[in-house]
């Protein structure tokens, strides 16, 4: 039959026309449905469908070994794209970054030591790196905060790890590790490493990389990423992890991922790629010309860089935008935007000022759209907007 029609949480009514007045912009997670357009375009060929006696098995080899298949594709995509070295790599599945994150924390921390691991991460950061390493094993990690604060300051002896992710989340930079030495290791987050976001100037060539399915196809539901590394004790550690801690991914995940993959890298393989770019392109270009009329709130400014991908110089699409509050008196961001019924994410949550929100730009079509309309009254309503 007929879909049931679900109203945009701004409408109600039958036919959802009716505009609910006080209705509040969620720009906050980072849930990344601007991809469901691609895939209602692709819904034959990214489909999965499995028997109920299919994959009974812990086995991966048990009924054809999808798991090798996988690892084949997305070497191929990677290639495709550009964006990271697999020649000599192993890759390593997880559900979805987080537990990739954290199983390459573990790999990587020192053993038989009395002291704990410093984690740190430059400012602003991606929360999770502080919330795992908070709940992990206390007596192997301790969150040490901004990585600005240890460089030049450890002094070799302090066994340091440095998340660094590029582009960022909050900032959308395609950050650089600050720390270096014998005792520092460093753990590259590219979830958002793919044409959508960022233009891409090298293939990432570092020694351990994180990637998620969950920001390249969107479907985060699946709880699928992945790492290649490049060192075999390493990998062989996060590999053990993933054993003790759930005995691999999902095989109806890795399924699915390899459908969806299959279905994304057809023909030439630049689809959703293109998809991706143009949607995340137009958001922050309509974002950012309201934004360049306020005196009140700014957001970031990257340069733009080569992308060989695409084979021109590009502008960042980020993910994200990293707003700045510039009124002294306007100390709470979130607060300020809150009024004008939008919710961001506060600067806190990155290790930052409140002074800044993060306000999410991968959402629906509908969110985003809310968002603009929002940020549109809040602007024209400034005293002596440009
Ligand atoms: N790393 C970064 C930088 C992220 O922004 C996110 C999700 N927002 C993740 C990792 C985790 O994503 P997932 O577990 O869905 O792969």
């Amino acid at each position: 039959g007929e879909p049931v029609c679900e109203c945009n949480i701004c409408y109600s009514g039958s036919d959802c026309s009716h505009f609910i007045p006080d209705c509040i912009a969620n720009a906050d997670s980072g849930d990344p449905l601007f991809l469901e357009p691609f895939w209602l375009q692709h819904a034959a060929t990214s489909a999965v469908v499995v028997a109920g006696w299919h994959r009974l098995s812990y086995s991966y080899n048990y009924d054809g070994d999808i798991s090798k298949e996988l690892e084949r594709l997305i070497r191929k995509l990677h290639a495709i794209v550009g964006n990271a070295v697999t020649e000599n790599r192993y890759i390593i599945f997880g559900a979805g970054s987080t537990q990739v994150l954290s199983a390459a924390a573990y790999a990587l921390s020192p053993e038989n030591t009395s002291s704990p691991a410093g984690v740190v991460a430059s400012v602003p950061y991606y929360a999770l790196y502080k919330q795992q390493v908070e709940y992990f094993n206390l007596a192997k990690f301790k969150f040490e905060g901004d990585a600005h604060k240890w460089m030049n300051k450890s002094d070799g002896s302090t066994y340091m790890i440095e998340y660094v992710t590029a582009p960022n989340n909050p900032d959308g930079r395609l950050n650089k590790p600050l720390l270096q030495g014998t005792n520092v290791k460093t753990v590259y987050d590219r979830a958002y490493y793919w044409p959508h976001f960022t233009p891409i100037p090298a293939p990432a060539d570092e020694d351990l990389m994180v990637f998620t399915l969950s920001k390249l196809t969107g479907h985060a539901g699946s709880r699928f990423g992945w790492a290649v590394v490049k060192d075999e004790t390493v990998f062989n550690k996060m590999m053990h992890h993933m054993e003790v801690n759930s005995i691999g991914v999902s095989r109806d995940a890795q399924l699915r991922a390899f459908q969806l993959l299959k279905a994304a890298l057809r023909g030439e393989g630049r689809e959703l790629f293109d998809f991706g770019y143009q949607t995340m392109k137009t958001r922050w270009e309509s974002l950012s010309s309201i934004i360049s009329l306020s005196k009140r709130f700014s957001v970031q400014k990257i340069n733009p860089e080569y992308c060989t991908f695409c084979n021109n110089v590009r502008e960042f699409s980020p993910a994200y935008a990293w707003v700045k509050c510039e009124r002294e008196e306007d100390k709470d961001c979130y607060a300020v935007l809150q009024a004008a019924k939008i919710t961001g994410r506060q600067g806190y949550r990155f290790g930052a000022e409140d002074r800044y929100v993060r306000l999410s730009l991968v959402r629906n079509q509908d969110d985003f759209d809310m968002l603009i309309e929002r940020l549109n009254e809040l602007v024209s309503e400034e005293d002596g907007a440009k």
